[in-house]
């Protein structure tokens, strides 16, 4: 069906996906979750281990030199991957939520005082609200929340509504991982710049399923993982504008965030490495390397293009799954990603997802670390199908008939 990606030649670059489970071929519809890693990104950190392993930054020797010099092209090609050509502002983190830590901890408690706002929406993931709360409780800056609109969309009125003088900072979801909502961040960013407030973008859905580009988009951070964008997990990046790091003290010391130490105080290192402390995973950021490698090769329009049209089919394909109940905006009128959100009869999400799992499809069953939207969607928890450059179409077919079983068993548990 894609015209995009020839997915049946991609499939061969994913070892996992010659595995069986429960005797059948592993259906894996939870790359929202995390993905899974193609030969490339296996091999290249392997190849780390096997030919030039080293401490980075520090050794004069060959392996040491060879070393930071994969590292820091790591950083140069992931920089630029999200459109950032100053590898200056591209910081290596564990993940999203360690990046947006490093903004809450960083930026945001040395900026904010009581009565500023720090300004989320309705649809965020834990990691972009917890970290929000814990600073609002130090700083006593207070938490603002965006509405949504019925059909699961940002509404326009109230985000411009509850922008204001007081907002320092905007934190928002570029993709719900629950919705698959694609947010207007563009929009967002120049109404919050002309308010005063600066922006971070929560990347952990869209870098790895579209094209992102920091210039274009206008953010001042953005976050996003490597293990949801087929590289290894323990790696992800906090991208910054380099003159807002340059104002922010460090999160954490230690080796290599430094200039110069002395017993009573020290000095910092030049960006990036002031915010980097200690031993980096570099084995991981060159891991990283070569997914976005892998990425570009396939074309990050083709990727955006073959996921819009998997949601168009699996929203055709399982509105005709009686008994479901789809969530979120309707693909392709409404801006929407790879994620289909949804609950069978009231059966509960964890029943469905075992029941599924013995057809070797894999799905998300929870409240996918977004409980205040679980509230506004009235429920405890959903069912979720995520896609990504290896998912045919067959699959949805796959979970679709697997639903319609699951229906008719429940409905007689049920019904008696
Ligand atoms: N933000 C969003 C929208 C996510 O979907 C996720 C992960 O599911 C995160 C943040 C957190 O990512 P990580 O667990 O890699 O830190």
């Amino acid at each position: 069906m894609s015209m995009e990606l020839d997915v049946r030649r991609i499939r061969e670059d994913f070892p996992i996906l010659r595995r069986q489970v429960n005797g059948r071929p592993l259906v894996y519809l939870d790359s929202a979750a995390t993905s899974q890693k193609p030969e490339a990104v296996l091999a290249a950190v392997d190849r780390y281990y096997r030919e030039t392993n080293a401490n980075v930054h520090r050794a004069i020797h060959t392996l040491g030199e060879q070393a930071t010099e994969a590292y820091e092209r790591a950083r140069a090609r992931v920089a630029r991957f999200v459109g950032a050509g100053d590898p200056r502002g591209l910081i290596f983190v564990r993940n999203t939520t360690e990046a947006i830590n490093l903004v809450a901890w960083g930026w945001a408690r040395q900026n904010l005082k009581p009565g500023d706002e720090i300004l989320l929406t309705e649809m965020e993931h834990h990691s972009n609200i917890v970290p929000w709360q814990l600073v609002a409780r130090e700083t006593g800056a207070s938490l603002v929340y965006v509405r949504l609109t019925p059909d699961g969309e940002l509404d326009w009125a109230d985000f411009k509504a509850k922008l204001g003088r007081r907002t320092r900072i905007v934190a928002v979801a570029h993709v719900s991982n629950v919705l698959g909502t694609v947010n207007p961040v563009d929009a967002i960013c120049s109404e919050a710049h002309r308010a005063g407030a600066v922006v971070l973008v929560d990347g952990a859905q869209s870098v790895p399923h579209m094209p992102v580009d920091v210039g274009a988009i206008g953010c001042d951070f953005l976050a996003f993982s490597g293990h949801k964008m087929l590289g290894p997990m323990g790696i992800g990046a906090l991208w910054g504008r380099p003159e807002i790091l340059e104002g922010t003290e460090p999160l954490f010391g230690g080796g290599e965030m430094i200039a110069e130490v002395f017993p009573d105080h020290s000095t910092w290192n030049e960006l990036p490495w002031k915010f980097e402390a200690g031993t980096p995973n570099v084995a991981g950021a060159i891991g990283l390397e070569a997914a976005v490698e892998y990425l570009e090769g396939l074309g990050m329009e083709a990727v955006a293009a073959h996921e819009r049209e998997l949601s168009r089919y699996a929203y055709e394909r399982l509105e005709r799954v009686e008994g479901l109940r789809i969530y979120g905006p309707r693909p392709p009128e409404k801006s929407h990603a790879g994620v289909v959100t949804f609950n069978l009869l009231s059966v509960h999400p964890h029943d469905l997802s075992m029941i599924l799992d013995q057809r070797a499809v894999a799905v998300r069953a929870g409240h996918h670390c977004a409980q205040p939207l679980m509230r506004w969607l009235d429920v405890p928890s959903t069912a979720r199908a995520s896609f990504y450059v290896y998912t045919l179409p067959e699959e949805i077919d796959i979970l679709a008939e697997a639903l319609e079983e699951a229906r008719e068993y429940f409905s007689h548990v049920l019904l008696g």
